[in-house]
């Protein structure tokens, strides 16, 4: 280990992507011996960080374009690669950072390099090798895999730029709005419609990438939406803390797994599959993010799980973007964007049912952990506004009394006798 330019630099190793400049992997920077390294995209001769304009992420996208192959500890994973000329910051809220390259291409430096294996490079893997066309082209990745690491840890990707794309945290509202104030709810089970397709094409494609529900599966569903349950009760206080100490019972029985459900199909799914998720450009709707549960480690991301599970996050969200209209703009009748939102998941629910039979993929969809997956995403909200952003409470809150009083009538349902 060498300390390189900054005394609190401690070097892991060095992927050279152009002269001049390197991908580094350095040591928690905090000097924790069991804290994560960091991928660093670094200007040699400078001893700094490569900031968007330093040409790093031009350098990687170059790199991919030499295709895929293992360099020392690191690997390179390439479906396309391009002389590109540009980079700028792309200044979006954002975890990781970003750079689009030439206008053309999309490079994420991951922020910090987790224990894998990451859920990102089996799932771009299958969704490449399939021709999933409802994501941005993926264009490649690099990963490490230290000497101690039981597996790769995910470095940067790369994926093709969705131009002027909007998420559905700014377009799902903005069509529940436009379908209120038309009052038709035309444009909404449009929308709704199209991410019921996007959803099932995206299922289909995965299917085959998990293996058959065990026992043991089926009890950990049902003993972590408890154990989200109780964590929310934990981290709550004041009116939120109060509202859901008095549905606990009732939540607790609602969220409870069919033993039957031993033996049905998993897959690889997104597992953080929300509106937000999903860009929108012009007519063109692609599903963006698969890093997977951001509250659970990232080697255990890549367990398989119910389709349902995404399903029920996206049936979710969308009456979640409805909470946000209503909360922003508070003139509307409540029963009017209740009937735009109900109008929006059911078209989701409908067409996503039947897309995938369409696809002859219906097994994937186990309709009665809709429910309960949607009650677990739930509690899990209360959690992340109670420890993260306290404004966000309204949301849960308004979410349990809607789940618990009025169920949502699912059409995916209708098919089953257990409810
Ligand atoms: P992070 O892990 O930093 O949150 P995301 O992959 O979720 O990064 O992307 C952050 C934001 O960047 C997204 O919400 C979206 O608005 C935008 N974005 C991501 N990928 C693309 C893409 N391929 N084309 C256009 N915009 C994108
Ligand atoms: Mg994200």
């Amino acid at each position: 280990m060498t300390a390189v330019g900054s005394p609190h630099v401690v070097v892991l190793d060095r992927l050279p992507l152009v002269a001049g400049l390197d991908l580094l992997v350095v040591a928690d920077p905090d000097g924790d011996p069991h804290g994560d390294p960091r991928p660093v995209p670094w200007v040699a001769a400078e001893g700094r960080r490569a900031e968007p304009g330093d040409h790093a992420a031009v350098a990687l996208v170059a790199l991919l374009a030499e295709g895929s192959r293992q360099v020392g500890r690191f690997r390179v994973t390439s479906w396309q690669g391009a002389a590109l000329v540009g980079e700028r910051s792309f200044g979006v809220d954002q975890t990781n950072e970003s750079v689009v390259v030439g206008e053309r291409a999309v490079v994420k430096w991951m922020r910090v390099a987790e224990p894998g294996p990451h859920p990102a490079p089996p799932m771009l893997a299958a969704l490449t090798a399939r021709g999933f066309a409802g994501t941005p082209r993926p264009w490649g990745l690099i990963e490490w895999q230290g000497p101690d690491d039981a597996a790769p840890r995910l470095l940067a990707t790369v994926d093709t730029l969705l131009k002027d794309a909007v998420d559905g945290w700014t377009w799902a509202v903005d069509d529940v709005r436009a379908a209120v104030d038309s009052g038709s709810t035309a444009v909404v089970e449009e929308s709704g419609a199209r991410l019921g397709a996007l959803v099932a094409d995206l299922h289909a494609a995965l299917a085959g990438t998990g293996r058959a529900a065990t026992a043991a599966d089926v009890a950990a569903w049902g003993a972590d939406a408890t154990a989200d349950l109780t964590q929310a009760l934990a981290v709550t206080s004041g009116p939120a803390h109060d509202l859901l100490a008095a549905r606990a019972e009732e939540v607790r029985r609602r969220l409870a797994v069919p033993d039957r459900l031993v033996g049905s199909p998993l897959i690889l799914a997104h597992g953080d599959l929300h509106v937000g998720q999903v860009l929108r450009a012009g007519d063109t709707y692609v599903v963006t993010d698969f890093d997977g549960n951001p509250v659970v480690p990232a080697g255990q991301r890549t367990t398989p799980q119910p389709a349902a599970l995404d399903v029920a996050g996206m049936a979710q969200s969308i009456t979640h973007a409805a909470y946000v209209l209503r909360k922003h703009e508070p003139d509307r009748p409540v029963a009017d964007v209740r009937a735009a939102s109900d109008a929006f998941v059911s078209a989701f629910l409908t067409t996503y049912a039947e897309r995938l039979d369409g696809l002859g993929a219906a097994e994937l969809l186990e309709p009665a952990l809709i429910e309960p997956f949607r009650l677990r995403q739930v509690c899990r909200e209360f959690t992340y506004a109670a420890t993260h952003l306290p404004r966000w409470s309204y949301v849960p809150e308004a979410a349990i009394v809607d789940l618990l009083d009025e169920p949502p009538h699912d059409p995916a349902l209708d098919h089953t006798e257990n409810r």
